[in-house]
């Protein structure tokens, strides 16, 4: 009788100690995905997408973002240049951006434009991209500004841009399918504001804290 309570009361031990190490790392794993934000079964896809860094970078940001969107504008003036300086030219980070079409026909125009100028300079690209959010007025921003005659505007100002091809994809909306696949990351994401940030395939809770996401790729870089 006496060494079959022993083991009972062992086995009750064992038991509880397993339990409450369960739940503790149930907990644990719960604060890391809460403290840096929503975890998918996989990162965005980027093929076809502008990328900025080395293809074998290991860690992939990818930017859901509109240029009609003031918020874009801030996150570009002040937290990517730091992720860029810190990260993707120390070819640990590649920076990719897919449209997202929050505003209505100005998204739309802007993002036929820069997938157009994808298409036919992608060297081109991310200056391009630079020169719409650089349009963009810092006040008023609900006013029409993402015009035919803007887009030309900007691309005129950068080298290796064909301006008339360029006008020519406007016109034929020759670039529609690639916006559309970017609506479908939006949808598949389930992106509801702008910007939204995604370190591999985690979902930032607040894309402005820069140390949250300096974090989040230190810690993909050593896992
Ligand atoms: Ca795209």
């Amino acid at each position: 009788m006496k060494s079959k309570n022993s083991t009972m009361k062992i086995l009750v031990i064992i038991t509880t100690v397993v339990i409450v190490l369960g739940i503790t790392l149930v907990v644990l794993n719960n604060n890391t995905n809460s403290e840096a934000g929503e975890k998918f079964a996989e990162q965005p896809p980027i093929e076809g997408q502008p990328v900025l860094g080395e293809d074998d970078a290991p860690v992939t940001v990818v930017e859901f973002g509109d240029f009609k969107c003031p918020a874009c504008k801030a996150w570009g003036e002040t937290i990517f240049p730091q992720l860029v300086n810190d990260y993707v030219d120390t070819g640990d980070v590649k920076f990719s951006y897919i449209n997202t079409l929050f505003h209505g026909k100005e998204s739309t125009l802007a993002s036929m434009a820069a997938e157009s100028v994808l298409h036919q300079s992608p060297e081109a690209y991310w200056e391009f991209h630079e020169g719409l959010f650089n349009a963009q007025p810092s006040e008023n921003h609900d006013s029409s500004w993402i015009t035919n005659e803007k887009i030309i505007e900007i691309a005129n100002e950068i080298e290796n841009i064909d301006v008339e091809e360029l006008e020519l994809a406007l016109e034929n909306e020759t670039v529609v399918e690639e916006v559309n696949k970017d609506t479908e990351l939006v949808e598949e994401f389930n992106v509801q504001m702008t910007p939204s940030i995604m370190i591999n395939d985690i979902m930032l809770e607040d894309p402005f804290d820069y140390e949250a996401i300096k974090k989040l790729i230190d810690q993909e870089l050593e896992g």
